[in-house]
């Protein structure tokens, strides 16, 4: 199966109104630009630096989306540039974002991360956390970032129950985030393993990898 026919085959299963993110993080330049060539303009990369000398030598209508665990002394490599920061998990980390985004006159979008697998290992704030941001005084006054929507990831599990309960859990705090938050549109939720239960428990994005890009080797 080429890049192309893997995209195609994933787009025809998507409902309109379901955005895809194609994780190429780990893979060649190359690998990008077939799925650019074959109409894909949505990336997602997992490490800043990698991310930024793809950027520099890809063409420029490309949206870049952070999906990994972000380092706040690394934001300011992205801030110029990035179109979707996937992984908030901390008031400290938004913070430093509109600092980076200011500096480059721009409002960077944001997905706050939620919690949600049973492991521990996974990333992402409680719903405690995400209320203490959410309510304090100094987030409205954040001129510099949009909060767009929330993104979580589930157990890696082949439990369809399981991952059901956990997408159906985001989704709820995401409704209640939208009363609060008028910008909040996105939710980001769903991989290649799991990314139809997803979209059946609402999800509007995907970040698809492996089932574009095959396996990775990680080194
Ligand atoms: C790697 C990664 C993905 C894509 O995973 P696949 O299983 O290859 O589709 C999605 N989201 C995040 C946060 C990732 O790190």
């Amino acid at each position: 199966m080429s890049i192309r026919s893997n995209l195609e085959e994933i787009r025809k299963s998507l409902p309109a109104g379901v955005t895809l993110v194609a994780v190429s993080k780990t893979k060649p330049i190359s690998d990008l630009n077939e799925a650019y060539q074959a109409g894909q303009r949505v990336f997602g990369e997992n490490k800043i630096q990698e991310m930024s000398q793809k950027w520099e030598e890809l063409p420029r209508d490309i949206k870049w989306h952070m999906i990994g665990h972000v380092q706040r002394n690394k934001v300011k490599y992205m801030a110029p540039y990035v179109s979707l920061v996937h992984g908030v998990d901390s008031f400290r980390l938004l913070r430093e974002i509109n600092k980076q985004a200011k500096k480059n006159d721009r409002v960077i979008p944001c997905l706050l991360q939620m919690h949600i697998a049973e492991e521990e290992t996974k990333f992402g704030l409680d719903t405690t956390e995400l209320n203490e941001i959410l309510d304090s005084e100094e987030f409205p006054k954040m001129e510099n970032i949009a909060v767009t929507g929330l993104m979580g990831m589930a157990t890696f599990t082949s439990n369809e129950e399981q991952l059901r309960r956990e997408f159906k859990q985001l989704k709820t705090i995401f409704d209640t985030l939208r009363q609060k938050v008028p910008t909040a549109e996105i939710l980001s939720m769903g991989m290649s393993g799991d990314y139809k239960i997803a979209i059946e428990e609402g999800s509007t994005m995907v970040r698809i990898g492996s089932s574009i890009f095959g396996a990775r080797n990680y080194h």
